[in-house]
């Protein structure tokens, strides 16, 4: 597979053109950003964690009959993956209040809800991501009715796959970010990354966060915790 020009940096990966136009390559940086990009640094090691652990993650989901973009591991922080079209909207699953949650609807941090609960936002960085409703995500274009509830039924089956995974290393999955994106005959398909950037990850016991929480919130030991967090899941799939 060869590794063509660049097609887009985000903030945390390069995207690349490949010889096949059915696919790219994704290259994770150590670059962190937070609160819309206001925060900057760097977590050393990250790319590879977020690479492999995401890579690992999606086989899991694919196991599980969710459809990703994942192709194949190229190297430590590199992936082939199916281009798609990514549908504008985070889509945001959480078990647990916390965040932005807490914060805007003054819930407690940590409250365990009675069923999980999903909300979406405009993946638009100029507006901040707004939160919308899947009525205005229909207004605005974004995605058809049919998506949304594909994309939503998805998303719930991803936290119980991932739930149920998590719980076996000792973590608890507090709420996560998904994108999906469009195959070119229209298939919705998961995509982009499944990672401690976009999850809210805790320990089980001690609720310790072993997440990028670490570094919004400068706690320190942002890289012991994303390594701790990798090592449970390599301990995982290895016994
Ligand atoms: N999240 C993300 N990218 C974003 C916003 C949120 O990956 O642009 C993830 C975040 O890591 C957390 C979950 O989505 O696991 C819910 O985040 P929340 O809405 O609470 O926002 P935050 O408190 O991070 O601003």
């Amino acid at each position: 597979m060869e590794k063509l020009e660049q097609l887009y940096e985000g903030k945390a990966k390069r995207v690349f053109a490949t010889n096949d136009p059915e696919l790219l390559i994704v290259d994770y940086k150590d670059d962190a950003t937070a609160f819309n990009g206001l925060k900057k640094g760097t977590i050393s090691g990250k790319g590879v964690i977020n690479n492999q652990m995401s890579n690992r993650l999606m086989q899991k989901l694919e196991k599980a009959g969710i459809p990703t973009h994942f192709v194949r591991e190229l190297s430590e922080r590199e992936t082939l993956v199916k281009r798609v079209a990514i549908v504008p909207l985070e889509v945001i699953v959480r078990n647990i209040a916390a965040g932005s949650f807490s914060k805007r609807y003054g819930m407690e941090e940590g409250v365990v809800f009675e069923q999980p609960t999903i909300e979406f936002s405009y993946k638009n960085d100029a507006l901040g991501d707004p939160l919308l409703n899947t009525l205005h995500a229909r207004a605005l274009g974004l995605a058809t009715d049919t998506e949304i509830e594909q994309i939503k039924c998805y998303a719930f089956r991803i936290n119980e796959i991932l739930k149920a995974f998590w719980a076996e290393c000792g973590v608890t999955l507090v709420d996560f970010k998904l994108e999906f994106g469009r195959l070119p005959d229209g298939t919705i398909v998961l995509a982009d990354e499944i990672s401690p950037d976009t999850c809210r990850l805790w320990d089980t016991k001690t609720h310790e966060k072993l997440d990028k929480d670490r570094f919004r919130r400068d706690l320190g030991g942002v890289e012991d915790a994303y390594a701790e967090i990798m090592k449970r899941l390599v301990e995982h799939d290895a016994t």
